[in-house]
């Protein structure tokens, strides 16, 4: 075991070392919920069976991707272009959301680092303008 188990053990009292060391041989997994392998602060530490753990990790990295692909329609374009990005929050928001199956407002704001009221709102904005639905 890895000093994050027994980090995850004493957040969890009423398991056993031997609970866990069965529940890992069972094929489940430690995940650093913040991305930070290093962070092993309790709240950071969550037992994820592995296959679920997978499934976390390549939502994450589509979410990446998408947002590398909103980003690169900026690059090396002057400074007002730039400045445009700040606007068109609703339309990184909408493009994420539709984007990406099984993302959450939640999780956009977080990637936009925007109040989830305020993305939501100009994502709204942004498909109503263009006759768009937020529907999937
Ligand atoms: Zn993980």
């Amino acid at each position: 075991m890895q000093a994050y188990h027994y980090i995850w053990l004493k957040a969890h009292p009423e398991r056993t070392e031997q609970w866990l060391q069965e529940r890992l041989d069972d094929g489940f997994q430690i995940h650093h919920v913040d991305g930070d392998h290093f962070n092993d602060a309790v709240d950071n530490l969550l037992l994820i069976e592995k296959r679920d753990h997978f499934r976390l990790h390549r939502q994450a990295t589509q979410l990446q991707k998408a947002i590398t692909n909103h980003h690169k329609g900026y690059r090396g374009k002057p400074a007002s272009t730039r400045t445009a990005r700040n606007l068109d929050i609703g339309q990184a928001a909408y493009t994420l959301f539709m984007s990406i199956p099984n993302s959450n407002w939640d999780q956009i704001a977080v990637t936009l680092k925007r109040h989830i009221s305020v993305v939501y709102a100009a994502a709204e904005d942004y498909a109503e303008a263009n006759g768009l639905s937020l529907e999937r």
